[in-house]
């Protein structure tokens, strides 16, 4: 009996691309972290703030400033052309969903396409001559072939983007080794994962629809100064 894939799966398959695009769209437009123009710095946490020599505004340490938009972003990760926006403390949980999310899709669309090549409708060579079957072919080695290099490209990245979380260190930080010197507090994976997501709950860390609210962490402990 044949069997149609994209009936079968059209749910799950709606609601994993449904949540890529929100992600997409939310870690595209959602600020990053941008640093207000006259900052209220609490007497406490004054010493934890400097001046950004470009922009000639204080801000939080960790803040780095983006030459491409042109402000400082609050424990900026990034900028990212893919999204053209930064990658900051306020953003970088939907883009850590983006990546995930996009590993899923594309993994899924590799397994359909092995299916329908090898499973759900054999494409045999009598049938090489139907207009229909040849184009399909073809459409089924664009998909895989865009499917492996989305998923390697995107799972390399998730990677570097885990591990960074995981040392708590952001990926201007390891480039420019500016930390390996100083002392933090090593903090326990679960804090450093619920700061970036803003929750404990580790099962908002795959929702997109939801606010962030960030935990409330003093800066001297946040900033690891
Ligand atoms: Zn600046
Ligand atoms: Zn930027």
């Amino acid at each position: 009996m044949e069997r149609n894939p994209s009936e079968m799966d059209k749910i799950p398959e709606t609601q994993k691309l449904g949540k890529l695009m929100a992600s997409l769209f939310r870690a595209s437009v959602a600020d990053p972290g941008k640093l207000p123009e006259n900052p209220k710095i609490p007497i406490t946490e004054l010493e934890h703030w400097e001046l950004c020599n470009k922009c000639n505004m204080m801000r939080p340490k960790r803040s780095h400033h983006c030459s491409r938009c042109g402000h400082c972003v609050r424990r900026m990760d990034h900028h990212c052309p893919w999204i053209n926006n930064c990658v900051g403390e306020d953003n970088h949980w939907l883009f850590l969903q983006l990546c995930f999310y996009t590993q899923i899709l594309s993994s899924y669309t590799l397994i359909l396409d092995f299916c329908h090549y090898y499973y759900f409708l054999p494409l045999k060579k009598e049938n090489w001559d139907v207009f229909v079957f040849r184009h399909e072919l073809a459409l089924l080695r664009i998909s895989a072939f865009m499917g492996l290099i989305i998923l390697g490209g995107i799972s390399r990245l998730f990677y570097t983007q885990l591990v960074g979380i995981f040392t708590d260190t952001t990926s201007i930080e390891k480039m420019s080794n500016c930390c390996e010197d100083i002392s933090r507090p090593r903090k326990p994976w679960q804090q450093t994962f619920s700061e970036v997501f803003g929750t404990h709950w580790k099962i908002l860390w795959f929702i997109p629809f939801r606010q962030r609210q960030p935990l409330r962490v003093p800066y001297h402990f946040a900033n690891h100064v």
